[in-house]
């Protein structure tokens, strides 16, 4: 079988496809149908903060797969117990969790907790935003591209510009059932929030009764240096919306729910694989290595290894460097997809933020050689003359 040849031949339009079959894992390594290796600095978009194949998060899964794979919520069970202890330890304020499967469901419940708790309608999210691709979700994300072909979308969704304390002070009143932000822009291109600006926020939305929720789907879990980047900003989020990394690849999301979300009865709001004891062991499995490898303070101390080796290269098409941890973005003065391409024949696999930002979410657990060879790859990319002949790479 041709595998690239079979996926173009039934692809269903939207991803524009590699010409490269990956089949295989370990760490921050991929490795394609030929044997090749590619170092990853995409995570799958995040989600592989503890690098692919990992042995305990395999040992989980295949454990868990033997005694019980699915099971709704209404009965209570082992695996799920030990997970709802352990990630609410981690998020001190917020001791009620409910369990989805991706990061689009746990903003749109997060979204429907805030109006059913507040009994208010407005949702205040930032510009250059991303929360996901399902309808309220979808109303709170920024880019045209993805909102324009579906309007009309969710009435009573407003942007403001980020790190901006005044427009979100103009925008924030006694309609305002949440106020949605990232900590760090991940697809808007790598924009950390300035502390002042989460810390107005937090006592904005406290004053006017409204919610805050931070969206952590790709900041969270040791990715910027913190278990989740909002503890760099020393506040207490009304909900917090996590699930890439959540489970170790693994489908899974959730919303980590604080005393000021009232009104959650019964059938409200559900799902039928929230929340399901494979997802869940294979959670319990992730956040345990994770905890077990420090992999938050790996993040902080990697990260600032590879910014400062980023920003000693020497490169006329850098704009600027951004990032926190191992969450990076360099902003070129050109459109990035002949640079990811260029990378991408070097055996680097990394990812845009936008049209011009070229963003880098290695595995929490690539060694500092992947971390040299990514920086000498990127010197090579940065400071030869590449010419635009591609103008797709799935952007
Ligand atoms: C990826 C992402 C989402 C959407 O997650 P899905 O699992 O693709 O639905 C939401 N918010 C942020 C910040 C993300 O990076």
């Amino acid at each position: 079988m041709n595998i690239v040849e079979v996926e173009q031949r039934h692809t269903s339009g939207l991803y524009s496809k590699q010409s490269i079959a990956i089949v295989r894992g370990r760490g921050a390594s991929l490795f394609d149908s030929e044997g090749n290796e590619y170092i990853d600095c995409s995570s799958g978009h995040g989600v592989a903060n503890l690098g692919h194949a990992h042995p305990k998060v395999a040992a989980a899964i295949a454990e868990q797969a033997t005694r019980l794979i699915t099971l709704f919520e209404t009965f209570p069970n082992d695996r799920r117990a030990e997970l709802m202890q352990l990630l609410t330890s981690l998020t001190p304020g917020l001791s009620r969790v409910f369990f989805c499967n991706s990061g689009a469901e746990a903003n749109e419940a997060a979204i429907k907790f805030a109006r059913i708790s507040t009994g208010r309608k407005g949702i205040v999210a930032a510009m250059r935003s991303f929360h996901g691709r399902t309808f309220g979700a979808l109303s709170a994300t920024w880019n045209k591209k993805y909102r324009e072909p579906f309007e009309p979308l969710v009435p009573e969704f407003s942007h403001v510009p980020f790190n901006n304390v005044e427009a979100l002070d103009r925008a924030v009143g006694e309609k305002t059932a949440a106020v949605l932000l990232e900590v760090v822009q991940g697809e808007g291109g790598v924009y950390p929030a300035d502390p002042a600006y989460l810390q107005a926020a937090r006592c904005i939305c406290s004053e006017r009764g409204a919610l805050l929720i931070i969206d952590e789907v790709q900041s969270g879990f040791g990715r910027t240096g913190k278990m989740f980047a909002y503890q760099h900003h020393d506040i207490v989020p009304d909900m917090v919306c996590v699930a890439k990394s959540l489970a170790g690849g693994v489908p899974m999301g959730a919303v980590l729910i604080g005393q000021a979300v009232r009104n959650l009865a019964p059938g409200l709001h559900g799902s039928t694989f929230g929340g399901n004891p494979f997802a869940c062991a294979a959670a319990v499995a992730a956040l345990t290595a994770i905890l077990e490898e420090d992999l938050p303070r790996q993040a902080a101390e990697k990260g600032v290894y590879l910014l400062e080796k980023i920003r000693s290269i020497r490169s006329p098409l850098v704009r600027e460097v951004r990032g926190l941890g191992l969450m990076v973005g360099i902003e070129l003065k050109r459109k990035v997809a002949p640079y990811l391409k260029a990378l991408l024949e070097r055996r680097v696999i990394a990812l845009n933020a936008g049209l011009t930002t070229l963003r880098l979410l290695p595995p929490l657990v690539i060694t500092y050689d992947q971390l040299d060879q990514v920086v000498a790859a990127l010197a090579e990319v940065l400071q030869s003359e590449i010419t635009s002949t591609v103008e797709e790479f799935g952007l």
